[in-house]
């Protein structure tokens, strides 16, 4: 016999055990997002190589390690499956002009692929919900992102999730943390891993990011980019705070905040929680002022998020925060021929008037049919035999409590089942 075939590692299947959490999840954001006035885009699963190298930096662990690129049989193009949302939403913004003399709040969501080593709320398949808003100078609009995650925690019924901010500033302040940074990781080159030594002149504020945890002291040590601010940077970052002041959102600075792609500036902001073990950070995000430009369009401020869906339904259930499981109205079991004809036209007519039901199919005696319909969870079994097509009738039998089975019209079927209690 051959050996069973199986996904991929880190690819996971989604059994119907699991579907109703995400379609409740799936659910709520979509009232959420509503709420907030954002719209949906939705954006090929495939794109070209190089706008990742570009939007995300060369030098950053996605794109020198996590991608899944290939070249394309036929014309030897280079091909990535998508491994975050932002790039293509920008690119497809630009590409259909929908950023002229416009501002947008967009919405995505779906699989993104990153080629990681597989474990606990990490996969190579995995799926984020993400919002951007183009055209917004901010901090404002920074202010909303944050209050929407805030918002939507409690929408989910989860609790415990921490707002780290930190500011990354503008290119000219990084430039000048840059040489201190390197100065100061030249001092300590033997401590360095491969990693590190690689992107210490390349991209050294990388190497702060890095989850190494050999290097976590030397980073603890390392000049703090909240020190090399200019006016403005430090303007931008006090005015989202009096913000979140305002509208009562407690947060924490985290100046070791640096995020793993390089389209960030200013604000830089992750939700994180210690209920997950080491894959704690459930949504992340900031401003990309320098994005738009970068891929070819013109100056446009920019920022947003993305969640990870997983991470986000691990916290429901280790909460409890469990969607009520759906079941159908009724489930329809019949015996014999004629009355399984009947049955069939029953289940369209009962259709009809808004009931969810399952027609038993198969065949098989009165009695498994009856144990396939308490399976079902459906409060009620519909009854067909010979008796119920002469009548031109149907028998009711509640499922779930002590009742007698009662033969009723299928025109009111739908009332009766509407209007019994239990
Ligand atoms: P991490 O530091 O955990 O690798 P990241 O900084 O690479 O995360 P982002 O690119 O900011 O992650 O993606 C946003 C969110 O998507 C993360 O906060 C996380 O919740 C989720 N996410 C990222 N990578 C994965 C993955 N491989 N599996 C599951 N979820 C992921
Ligand atoms: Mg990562």
């Amino acid at each position: 016999m051959s050996k069973t075939l199986q996904a991929i590692r880190g690819m996971n299947d989604i059994l119907p055990e699991q579907t109703p959490l995400w379609q409740h999840f799936e659910q709520v954001v979509r009232d959420w997002l509503r709420a907030y006035g954002y719209r949906e885009i939705r954006m090929p699963i495939v794109e070209p190589t190089g706008l990742f190298k570009r939007a995300i930096g060369e030098v950053t662990d996605i794109v020198e390690k996590e991608m899944y690129t290939w070249s394309d049989a036929l014309n030897g193009e280079s091909l990535t499956l998508r491994p975050e949302g932002t790039a293509s939403c920008v690119r497809a913004a630009l590409e259909h002009n929908l950023l002229f003399n416009t501002q947008q709040r967009l919405f995505y969501s779906g699989p993104m692929f990153r080629h990681e080593r597989p474990q606990k709320g990490r996969y190579r398949q995995f799926h984020q919900v993400g919002i951007e808003s183009l055209g917004f100078v901010g901090p404002d609009m920074d202010v909303e992102h944050i209050l929407m995650g805030a918002r939507l925690w409690k929408q989910l019924g989860i609790s415990g999730i921490q707002l780290q901010i930190n500011t990354l500033g503008t290119s000219e302040d990084r430039a000048r943390h840059r040489t201190r940074l390197i100065h100061y990781l030249e001092g300590h080159q033997a401590l360095l891993d491969e990693d590190a030594k690689r992107r210490l002149h390349s991209n050294p504020l990388r190497i702060l990011d890095s989850k190494n945890p050999a290097l976590q002291d030397l980073i603890a040590a390392a000049p703090k980019l909240l020190d090399d601010l200019d006016e403005t940077s430090l303007k931008h970052f006090e005015e989202l705070q009096a913000m979140l002041r305002v509208a009562d959102v407690s947060y924490s600075i985290n100046p070791r905040l640096v995020r793993g792609l390089d389209y960030y500036n200013f604000t830089v902001f992750e939700w994180v929680t210690d209920q997950l073990g080491s894959q704690g950070t459930v949504c992340a995000g900031g401003r990309y002022d320098g994005l738009v430009e970068q891929l070819g369009g013109k100056p446009t401020p920019a920022c947003g998020f993305a969640m990870g869906v997983e991470r986000l339904l691990a916290l429901m259930e280790a909460q409890g925060s469990l969607p009520t499981v759906h079941v159908p109205d009724l489930y329809i079991v019949h015996s014999g021929e004629q009355a399984q004809r009947f049955a069939l036209t029953a289940a369209e007519q009962l259709r009809d008037t808004g009931l969810q039901l399952v027609l038993h199919c198969g065949g098989g005696s009165f009695k498994s049919q009856m144990k396939k319909a308490d399976a079902s969870g459906a409060r009620f079994a519909i009854i067909i035999g010979d008796d119920e097509v002469n009548a031109g009738v149907v028998s009711l039998k509640s499922l779930r409590a002590q009742a007698e089975q009662i033969s009723v019209p299928i025109a009111q079927v739908a009332a009766m089942v509407r209007h019994s209690v239990d």
